[in-house]
């Protein structure tokens, strides 16, 4: 909706802005079993216009190498649950876009940290080693590359090492854009699914339907049946005359008190006929 649009008074849940992570919780609380009857999501600007319409699509949880860094801001408790947390991501997302089947080039594969220099090698070691310990066994899903396994498998000659585990690539706006945005000098509505149905008026959304689904002039009059057509004599059915003239179409609509008959002209690409 926009600014000037007036929303309800009420709301079970309110989110405000409209990215990932809104979008999920939403999409979370509509399809749980006790869905909130009303969620209405306040968006500053278009739907998914921050960052999740806009990244660069790389859904890579950190496997072990923030375990140094968090662990100093928040203690290694906390640090382990960031690192679960952010698998637990790559899981959630890709059940979503499997179940939901969404066609947005999701791409379940591996990823690679590859070391470039000592200092980091030695940074990413010494995550490894720490995580490895807390957990008390080991890192799963973690490869160790060596230095010739890395230049061969990462196809970067100065690799010094490197580690690989389960990450994925999507694209974002695809994920993030399944809808479209129907604008109204008042509001805007997003959706999946816009069904148009404008008739006559489908070219004013749609120029390109210009010329091609046009209004058709038409007369209707109400005649009363005479007496030979009423009663046992009245007509059964409907009628289409078609090509009385060249465009021309005539058609019968009877009723048992009226008929209604209807006259036009059919420009050249009328969809009707
Ligand atoms: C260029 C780029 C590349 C990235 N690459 C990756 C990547 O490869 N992998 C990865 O995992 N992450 C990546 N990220 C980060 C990732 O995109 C974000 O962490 C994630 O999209 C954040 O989602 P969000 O829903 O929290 O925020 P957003 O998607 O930013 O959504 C926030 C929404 O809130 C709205 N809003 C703000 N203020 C208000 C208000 N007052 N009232 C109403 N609405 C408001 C905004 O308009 C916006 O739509 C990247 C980010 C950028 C910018």
């Amino acid at each position: 909706m926009s600014s000037t649009t007036p929303i309800s008074e009420h709301a079970d849940v309110i989110i405000i802005g409209s990215g990932i992570s809104d979008s999920l919780t939403a999409y979370s609380l509509l399809t749980s079993p006790k869905a909130p009857k009303s969620v209405v999501m306040l968006e500053a600007r278009e739907a998914c216009s921050g960052a999740s319409g806009r990244n660069a699509g790389h859904c890579r949880p950190d496997a072990f190498r923030g375990f140094t860094a968090f662990s100093k801001i928040h203690g290694e408790e906390q640090a382990d649950e960031i690192l679960k947390h952010e698998k637990k991501v790559l899981e959630l997302v890709d059940k979503f876009v499997r179940t939901n089947d969404v066609q947005c080039d999701w791409s379940l594969g591996k990823t690679f940290d590859v070391v470039m220099g000592e200092d980091f090698g030695n940074y990413v070691k010494g995550s490894y080693e720490k995580y490895a310990e807390y957990s008390g066994k080991g890192i799963d899903g973690v490869r160790i590359l060596d230095e010739k396994e890395a230049k061969e498998e990462t196809r970067v000659p100065a690799a010094l090492g490197a580690y690989e585990w389960s990450a994925a690539s999507i694209h974002p706006a695809k994920l993030n854009s399944q809808s479209w945005v129907v604008h109204t000098p008042t509001s805007k509505i997003t959706s999946p699914i816009v069904i148009h149905a404008t008739n006559t008026f489908a070219a004013t959304l749609i120029p390109s339907l210009k010329g091609k689904i046009v209004p058709v002039r038409a007369q209707a009059h109400r005649v009363i049946p005479t007496s030979e057509f009423c009663g046992e004599k009245m007509l059964t059915h409907t009628y289409i005359f078609i090509e009385i003239q060249p465009r021309t179409f005539l058609f019968v609509d009877t009723k048992k008190d009226r008929w209604r008959i209807h006259f036009g002209n059919l420009p050249r690409y009328s969809i009707y006929f």
